[in-house]
């Protein structure tokens, strides 16, 4: 056995090694800024000759403690804590691409995500091709033009519950040489590790599982360090040749390895600041300090409902790939043989005015514009989160407009199905 720290130890203790009389608990530094003795010290702060704090919208440790933690669950060479999801997966495509570039993305992605890309992105003068993840390698790999840098896609799809095939997208990615970007929020370095199966860089929106109380709202990004940007200098300048607001910095030449992280911090946080505040960088820690306890409560939970709908004769259709006849369940059993998340979406026998009915009689699961977190919540995206989509839209990101995305919680399993029954019953 190697003495590696296991995941739950990593969870409870990794990223904050208080020496000799320091706090146990990670302090939260609220300080915006940090004083040195002269200015020749700052200077080289400034110019990254040194590696310091200086002023919190660049580094915190508050911050960076909570960043190593993640970087060591889902064994990154490191980490960048951002104030939302959407910083992170911004940062992550904005970090390798300018206006004339493009990207490639699944379909099945975030309604924010996709919102990013469809609009923002390409107001930027970034281009974005959706395709089917579960196309075939031939059929993808035709969406990759010369200018293409990324391709993106989530280990499990929010709301519409799919599983990522990582390495056959890993695979398209590499031939045109290219990192794949995997936001890996649903199911958490718990159940799923990207790097593993050949992903460069892993997103996270932190206000999900890894909080798990939600009470703060958070994001990260995380580099595995396999991603050779040398090998590939033409297509990634920004890495690869001078920086001319660093004084002629080339990030490969200097960092190496971190050469993409040390990117993100000091040319987009610098310039954007997108920064968690400490104090929520804080509240995240002590969500990951069980997050290893809660993820297979969720699952167990989510297995459970999931067969009580799918027995259910009221129910038209249930999406979890932990059960057997899910499209989804061949890549779960592969990539998330520990269980996906506590996420399931379902559609009810009836029409739109059925499901709102079916919501508005619940009682302990309640209507909430969020996910995965300790209560058990529901949500109607076709109302709520994907609004602002099109029908066609809708269909394109897969969420059906009955779709109903429940998020099983930690509560008692009894107690959650007996609200779903007693909603049901009055349908
Ligand atoms: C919620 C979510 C996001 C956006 O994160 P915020 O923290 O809400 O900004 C991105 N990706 C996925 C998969 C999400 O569930």
């Amino acid at each position: 056995m190697s003495n590696k720290p296991k995941l739950a130890t990593l969870c409870v203790q990794a990223g904050w090694e208080p020496k000799n009389g320091e706090p146990r608990v990670l302090p939260i530094v609220q300080s915006t800024t940090f004083k040195y003795d002269n200015t020749e010290e700052m200077a080289d702060l400034f110019d990254l000759k040194k590696e310091g704090y200086f002023y919190t919208r660049l580094q915190n440790p508050t911050n960076d403690a909570v960043a190593r933690k993640i970087a060591a669950l889902e064994d990154g060479i490191g980490a960048v804590l951002t104030s939302s999801g959407q910083a992170a997966n911004f940062y992550a495509i904005f970090n390798i691409c300018e206006a004339g570039d493009h990207i490639v993305a699944s379909n099945e992605i975030y309604g924010g995500t996709y919102n990013l890309f469809a609009v923002t992105l390409k107001k930027l003068g970034i281009q974005c091709t959706f395709i089917n993840q579960d196309a075939t390698e031939e059929e993808i790999g035709r969406t990759f033009r010369p200018n293409t840098k990324a391709l993106f896609g989530e280990t499990v799809s929010n709301p519409g519950c799919k599983v990522l095939d990582i390495e056959k997208l890993a695979r398209v990615a590499h031939q045109h040489g290219v990192p794949l970007i995997v936001d890996n929020t649903f199911p958490t370095p718990i159940n799923c590790r990207p790097f593993e199966w050949g992903a460069d860089i892993v997103t996270h929106s932190t206000t999900k599982y890894m909080d798990g109380h939600a009470t703060q709202v958070g994001g990260c990004v995380v580099d595995s360090g396999h991603f050779d940007w040398e090998a590939h200098a033409d297509r990634f300048p920004g890495l690869t040749t001078p920086d001319a607001s660093y004084h002629g910095l080339t990030y490969t030449k200097a960092f190496g390895k971190m050469a993409y992280m040390t990117k993100l911090v000091a040319q987009l946080m610098r310039d954007l600041g997108s920064i968690p505040a400490p104090q929520n960088a804080f509240l995240l820690n002590l969500g990951l300090e069980t997050l290893h306890l809660r993820m297979p409560r969720h699952c167990e939970n989510a297995q459970r409902v999931a067969e009580f709908l799918l027995h259910d004769d009221r129910v038209a259709w249930v999406r979890y790939s932990g059960l057997p006849h899910d499209e989804s369940h061949a890549l779960a059993m592969k990539y998330l043989p520990n269980g996906s998340c506590g996420v399931l979406a379902f559609g009810l026998k009836g029409d739109r005015a059925t499901a709102v009915r079916f919501m508005d009689s619940l009682r302990l699961i309640a209507i909430v514009t969020h996910v995965a977190d300790a209560r058990t919540c529901v949500l109607h995206p076709a109302s709520h989160t994907h609004r602002q989509l099109s029908d066609e839209q809708l269909r394109e990101a897969g969420v059906a407009p009955d779709l109903i995305r429940l998020s099983v919680g930690i509560e008692d399993v009894d107690d959650i199905l007996h609200d779903i029954r007693q909603a049901l019953d009055r349908l």
